[in-house]
This record gives C-alpha cells, structure tokens and sequence, in this order.
C-alpha cells in the first residue's frame, strides 16, 4: 500500500459519515416536497386526471426506468449530480419524454405552484408551457379530451377559450 492510498483510507470513515447524514437529510426533505409534486388535477368537466408530471427526488429513479432504452439510461446516469431531481414531465398534448434534469430550485418552485388548492396563477409560476392544462379564463383544468386539441397543438376549452397546448407550435 502506497503512503497516498493509506492517506485516502484513512479519511473515509469520517467523510463517509457526513455523506450519508446528508443523504438521509436530503431524502427527509424531498420525501416531504416529492409528496406535493406528484399532481394529477382532475378536468373541471369530465374527472380525468389530466395527465400527471412527477419530479424524482435524487438517487430515486422513474417507475419506467427499467423499460427505457439502455442508451437513454446511461445518458441519464452520465448527467446526474448528487442532490439534482429529474423531472418527468407529461402535458396535455406532449410530453418531455424520458425527462430532464432540474435543480432543487425548480424542484421547490414546482412543489410550490402544485399546492392545493390549485389556480392558475400559481399553476402558472411552475413554468409549464400548457399550465397542467389549466385554462386562464376559467381558471379551472381540462382533460386532452376536454380541451379539443387539433393537430397544430392548439385547443379550445369547453367554454371556447384557446390556448396552445404544445411547446413546439
Ligand atoms: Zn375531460
Ligand atoms: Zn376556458
């Protein structure tokens, strides 16, 4: 064993120690704000949930994980930092795929917009292009059904509002 080696070794209890009470704090805290973002809010008309966005606490992974692409996979691997939540993300009309990662920060501001009771405004402050499929005007949800979205992305609510559902259009 080389002098450099025996030096590592012998800092690893301690520093070990530390990781893990952080490990353990952080899950405490998400395990708290994974609870308010997982967010299903019903059409105002007809009770669908409108499609769910879920944000992933670190060292957690999606429920699909296992049927992803094993390339998919290691990008995500490659792109994670310890204490960065990945964000799975399905809207209205389209979705973010596999996910992307996001910070605490967005973790915190989406956690935040999704408190019940919801509204607009605050739906609004998550920074989601089709706001959960909240409609401004009637400040209530719709359901891709409820919303008639045409091929272009954009939709109509049941009181004939429009609204662009689709980030690419
Ligand atoms: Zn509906
Ligand atoms: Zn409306």
């Amino acid at each position: 064993m080389s002098s450099d080696e025996a030096a590592d070794n012998a800092e690893d209890p301690g520093h070990c120690k530390a990781l893990a009470w952080e490990r353990e704090h952080e899950a405490l805290v998400h395990a708290q704000m994974a609870q308010a973002m997982v967010v299903t809010p019903p059409c105002a008309v007809c009770g669908t949930p409108v499609r769910t966005r879920r944000a992933r606490s670190p060292g957690r992974l999606p429920a699909e994980w296992e049927q992803w692409p094993r390339t998919v996979q290691d990008s995500i691997q490659r792109q994670r930092q310890p204490g960065q939540w990945h964000l799975l993300f399905k809207g209205v009309a389209s979705c973010n795929g596999y996910g992307d990662p996001i910070d605490a920060s967005r973790a915190g501001r989406i956690a935040q917009a999704f408190r019940p009771p919801l509204h607009f405004g605050q739906v609004h402050t998550a920074g989601f292009y089709d706001d959960a499929g909240f409609c401004q005007d009637c400040d209530a949800p719709y359901c891709y059904h409820h919303w008639q979205v045409s091929g272009s992305g954009y939709g109509y609510c049941p009181r004939g509002h429009g609204k662009s559902l689709d980030p690419h259009w």
